[in-house]
């Protein structure tokens, strides 16, 4: 039973979560190779010597429910799930998740449950609002209103699941759609904060508002009857991966969509038209099931188009942002190091795995001229005659004229009934610019979109 909040209620769920984390305790030897491999843990400047001390700790506060030690509380915090630990661990024990279910547990030992409550709130009303806006800013109602259907109404056999935060950048959304269309496939498309992974309340340990959300959510796939889910955000598919599937097995399969579309590349290639010639290189992202070779297996396929391999610091983190950002210094080494590759390469492109990436790296064109930045998404939809949908969050970050964004956000606001003020756009000035990444200047989309809230 898990002791550490008496007013807690322990509910099943909870109890299996626990089954995890005690299982991983029975098997672990207490090598430390996981803890060796941490990168982030290096990163934070820990002993690496002592790595059968951080474990050994790791093991008492999952068996006794002891205090968290100093050390481990380090570790803990370090943490941004690149899931190193899980490739160097010989007893094939999933240590990310073991990680993760730990931190969890020490902030539920440390803060009362109001209190965690009231943090993972604040956290999820500040990204669904920027959510909101942003894909009211960029998207017809129709396509939203699609988007945001309660998934257990849906009758298709295939649900792409698109998470909250790639709205933010909603052509990738649109890409896939294109791609899936074209695959023929009986799909539906399904996201938005209504279906939120439930990692914020995961991660500041409020399980039971948890349980309505992401585990939830999870159910709710299970409820349509579709035979696959399709995820998108890295996030979410580590999230439903390690404390969904893992704690009881669902009806559906479930896959990253990368995966899915490397496995059908035989039936894509079939329908690729001619393209103009790239050179490109891949941004990676190691962590999430096998995404880097489903995303190298699809560019391989582009016709005219030539993968540059360029060896790079995939493995720090699983994704840009999220919990990296912690580490804002190496993830601008990361950025700067992929973008100087690539031209030292001849390469002419980048293509970037996730949203969060991508956000990253859109405005690189302002610090690179050489170089474009697109998602794998939008070369499989061009490749299959489709996509070409508009990257506004690129004209965003690379700080250039803003006609061309401005005038879509105008038409796309009024047909979402959505009003913006100037206090909600330097808000979401300071969002978009604060990032980790390659980017011009704010200044042009500060004032562009100023004034578009002056005169809406
Ligand atoms: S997931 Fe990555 S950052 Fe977290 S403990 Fe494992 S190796 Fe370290
Ligand atoms: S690498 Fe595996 S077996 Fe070794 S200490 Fe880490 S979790 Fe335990």
């Amino acid at each position: 039973m898990r002791p550490y909040r008496e007013e807690v209620v322990v509910s099943a769920y909870a109890d299996r979560l626990e089954a995890l984390a005690a299982d991983a305790a029975d098997r672990c030897t207490g090598c430390a190779k996981c803890f060796e491999a941490c990168p982030t843990a290096r990163e934070s400047g820990m002993d690496m010597g002592q790595g059968k001390a951080r474990v050994a700790e790791l093991i008492a506060l999952t068996r006794q429910a002891s205090a968290t030690a100093e050390g481990l509380q380090q570790w803990l915090n370090a943490c941004d799930g690149s899931a190193q630990c899980n490739a160097a661990c010989p007893e094939d024990i999933n240590v990310r998740q073991w990680v993760t279910i730990a931190k969890m547990k020490s902030v539920e030992a440390k803060r009362p449950l109001g209190d965690s409550a009231k943090v993972a709130a604040t956290r999820f009303r500040n990204m669904a609002q920027a959510v909101r806006l942003m894909a009211s800013m960029q998207l017809p109602s129709e396509t939203l209103r699609k988007i945001l259907q309660p998934a257990e109404r849906r009758t298709a056999d295939v649900l792409f699941y698109t998470g909250c935060n790639v709205l933010r950048t909603p052509h990738i959304v649109l890409n896939v759609m294109d791609i899936l269309d074209a695959m023929d496939l009986d799909f539906d498309v399904v996201g938005g904060t209504a279906h939120c992974c439930g990692v914020y309340q995961f991660q500041e340990a409020d399980l039971p508002t948890y349980e309505k959300t992401g585990h939830r959510t999870f159910k709710r796939f299970g409820q349509s009857g579709a035979s696959k889910v399709l995820t998108w955000c890295p996030t979410c598919t580590k999230n439903f991966d390690e404390l969904e599937r893992d704690v009881a097995a669902p009806s559906f399969g479930l896959d990253h969509i990368s995966e899915f579309l490397a496995a059908h590349i035989d039936e894509l290639k079939k329908d690729f038209v001619d393209q103009p010639k790239r050179r490109v290189v891949i941004h990676e992202h190691q962590g999430i099931g096998a995404t880097v070779e489903s995303i190298r297996t699809l560019m391989r396929a582009v016709p005219n188009l030539e993968l540059v391999e360029l060896p790079q610091d995939s493995g720090f983190s699983y994704a840009c942002g999220g919990q990296a950002a912690k580490f804002k210094g190496r993830e601008q080494a990361i950025h700067r190091a992929l973008a100087e590759g690539a031209i030292a390469a001849g390469a002419d492109t980048i293509v970037t795995m996730y949203h969060s990436c991508h956000r990253a790296l859109a405005g690189a064109e302002a610090v690179y001229p050489s170089l474009k930045v697109v998602n794998f998404t939008d070369i499989i939809a061009e490749a299959l005659g489709r996509g070409g949908h508009p990257d506004f969050y690129r004209l965003y970050k690379t700080g250039g004229p803003m006609d061309e964004a401005v005038a879509a956000a105008r038409t796309f606001l009024t047909s979402n009934g959505v009003k913006v003020d100037e206090a909600s756009m330097q808000s979401l000035t300071a969002e978009i610019f604060n990032e980790t990444g390659l980017a011009g200047g704010r200044e042009a989309f500060a004032k562009a979109f100023t004034d578009l809230a002056r005169s809406h």
